[in-house]
């Protein structure tokens, strides 16, 4: 498995490759987000960790442009601050994961783990239910041929149901996917985004696709019209 850290602080790109070469992982690094824009087209990696900080563009865009360009290599992305901001960003530039610095070494390697298990291949460029579609790279929502405004947290919440349609999730299970998981507010926040959603990409369209499940709660039905 190959893994290209991205991360400039020479300490912390030191510590991450040998951490990682002692697990068995063949490691690039790049110091720079131009860097790692061109060893990602170029290689095929496993998996990404992607540090935000960086001194030409931030990690964000980095993994936008990697998404628009056809890279679907699984990423980690690192942030300094337990923002919920950087974590609603990140999701919406195609991140797959997050992690708080600082953080247990242990605990990185079991995240890459599991990003690699999922690996990229089931990762389609655009996400569908029916006729609603969601293209992450491009941050695009659409019904039909009808674009569809979302706000960063209305595109998180949506794009983690179109990825997991069919299953129902929990309030808890949501809030901690798409809000930060340091977040200890209500989880009523959940049913009053999945309103916000279903008056966007339900109710102008006569859909029902966002159902409430008793006790449960939701479920993204799919192929729902
Ligand atoms: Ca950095």
């Amino acid at each position: 498995m190959r893994v290209l850290v991205v991360e400039d602080e020479v300490k912390m790109a030191g510590l991450l490759r040998r951490g990682l070469q002692e697990e068995g992982y063949a490691v690039d690094v790049a110091a720079t987000g131009g860097e790692a824009e061109w060893a990602a087209v170029e290689n095929p990696y496993d998996a990404i960790v992607l540090d935000v900080m960086l001194p030409d563009v931030d990690g964000f865009t980095v993994c936008r442009r990697l998404r628009v360009a056809g890279c679907w290599a699984p990423i980690l992305m690192l942030t300094a601050r337990d923002a919920v901001s950087d974590r609603v960003d990140g999701l919406d530039a195609g991140a797959d994961d997050y992690m708080t610095k600082p953080f247990a070494f242990t605990e990185l390697l079991a995240r890459l783990r599991s990003l690699m298990r999922r690996g990229s291949s089931e990762r389609p460029a655009v996400l569908e239910a029916g006729d609603l579609t969601l293209d992450p790279a491009a941050r695009r929502v659409r019904r039909g041929d009808v674009d569809i405004e979302l706000t960063a947290r209305e595109f998180a919440l949506l794009e983690y149901f179109l990825r997991h349609q069919g299953e129902v999730l929990s309030r808890s299970r949501i809030l901690e996917h798409v809000w930060d998981f340091a977040f200890d507010g209500d989880s009523n926040v959940v049913d009053v985004y999945v309103r916000y959603l279903r008056e966007k990409v339900d109710r102008p369209f006569g859909c029902r696709s966002l159902e409430t499940v008793r006790g449960a709660g939701y479920r993204l039905r799919p192929g729902a019209g």
